[in-house]
């Protein structure tokens, strides 16, 4: 579990602890959450701790050293790789959030485990060296995120990446708008980051709900279906669907459309990475389409809003531009949370760092990490300075 402490990471917990005959837990991994950490160790035991943070995992061995727990804690980043490669481990959930995430969940792919990938991040920053890892290291990629796995679930199963061979026309990928939708420009000026974190469907991480905001978070999710189902942006449209109950669709050649529906919970994905081919209780409520009444539809508003084509932009580049547009969001989302820019500087922040970078071929990890460090040390310095003369934006 890289990432337990974090939305996903205890909505995973809670699908474990319904099965504790079919799952055990090796190893639970945070940043810097040691109460919470403490209390999933007391609970689940696992054999390894780990925390990146040397500090806490220091605080962390100490508590547990007063308990009958025998689990060891380790520290580091180092540590995370280890655990997600043990010989005993047959998944990962890689919910670690943002380019944190990519090293753990590369190596989880490298040693063939069955991967639940819910780190999108890693995906659009090192999307064909991800996906050539799987395949050499005989991985299973699961997709977590609930748009991809209800694509997962509309798609053939024997789908391997061809959509003429299956009669696909496209892909649709519903987004709920997020708590801004139908807003203008001058009203996003204003926005706040408590705003900004309050989804109307989903309880999710600050860095997520901000992403889903912008509409960035759909923008990585394209990414994200075209390297995990093999298709082209024109191949997949967004499809803004305020309820979130259809979690995605996929359109086919004779009229029909195939869509997975379910309450906004993710522990219904979670569950289905965790069992496939199989199903198994997720503790999530039937849906009640009588309660529902109601699905509506509606085209994204791509000029209000202009991460999503960004997005689309950085794909269209490839290389090195996916991991810039990444690590730039990172850094303008955390000036956003931390009240020091305005919402609407973090597409233009994110923009400055992609027209900037000089483009390289991504043929290694060195190239993905260095353009990485890259737009985080441009973006920094952008914004500090753009914030200085506070009418840019
Ligand atoms: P949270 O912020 O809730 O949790 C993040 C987790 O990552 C925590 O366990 C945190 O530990 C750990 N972490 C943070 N920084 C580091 C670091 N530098 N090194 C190691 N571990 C770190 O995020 P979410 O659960 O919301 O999201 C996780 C991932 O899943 C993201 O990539 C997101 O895009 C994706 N996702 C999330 C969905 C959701 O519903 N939440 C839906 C679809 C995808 P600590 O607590 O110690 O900080
Ligand atoms: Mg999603």
């Amino acid at each position: 579990m890289l990432g337990a402490t974090g939305s996903i990471g205890v909505s995973t917990l809670d699908v474990i602890r319904r099965h504790p005959q079919r799952y055990q837990v090796f190893a639970l991994t945070a940043c810097r959450s040691v109460e919470k950490l403490y209390h999933q160790v007391l609970e689940f035991q696992p054999r390894y701790a780990v925390m990146t943070d040397a500090d806490a995992a220091a605080e962390l061995r100490q508590r547990l050293a007063a308990t009958a727990v025998t689990t060891e804690v380790l520290a580091g980043a180092d540590a995370l790789v280890d655990v997600a490669k043990a010989d005993d481990v047959d998944q990962v959930m890689a919910a670690i959030v943002g380019a944190a995430g990519l090293l753990p969940t590369l190596a989880a792919a490298e040693a063939g485990k069955r991967v639940l990938l819910a780190n999108k991040e890693s995906l659009v920053m090192a999307g064909p060296l991800f996906m050539r890892a799987v395949e050499e290291g005989g991985a299973q990629l699961l997709p977590i995120d609930s748009e991809h796995n209800a694509i997962f679930q509309s798609l053939p199963g024997q789908y391997q990446g061809d959509f003429t061979q299956h009669g696909i026309n496209k892909i649709l990928l519903t987004a709920s708008g997020g708590p801004f939708r139908g807003y203008s420009a001058e009203q996003l000026q204003q926005v706040t980051p408590a705003e900004a974190v309050a989804h109307p469907n989903w309880s999710m991480g600050q860095k997520i709900s901000v992403d889903s905001a912008t509409l960035m978070n759909k923008g990585l999710e394209l990414i994200e279906a075209c390297f995990l189902f093999h298709c082209q942006p024109e191949q997949v449209q967004v499809v803004v669907h305020p309820q979130s109950v259809i979690h995605s669709m996929v359109q086919y050649c004779d009229g029909s459309v195939i869509a997975q529906l379910g309450q906004p919970d993710m522990r219904t994905p979670i569950a289905y990475g965790m069992a496939w081919p199989e199903r198994i209780d997720a503790g999530v409520a039937e849906l009640d389409l009588f309660a529902l009444a109601q699905l509506n539809f509606e085209a994204p508003d791509a000029t209000t809003f202009p991460c999503l084509q960004l997005a689309a932009d950085a794909f269209a580049a490839g290389g090195t531009l996916p991991a810039v547009l990444n690590a730039a969001n990172e850094i303008a989302v955390e000036a956003f949370l931390a009240e020091q820019i305005s919402f609407t500087a973090i597409p233009t922040a994110i923009r400055a760092a992609m027209q900037a970078h000089t483009w390289q071929a991504a043929d290694s990890l060195d190239d993905i990490l260095q353009a990485d460090d890259w737009a985080r040390h441009f973006t920094r310095d952008w914004l500090a300075h753009a914030c200085r003369q506070e009418d840019a934006f």
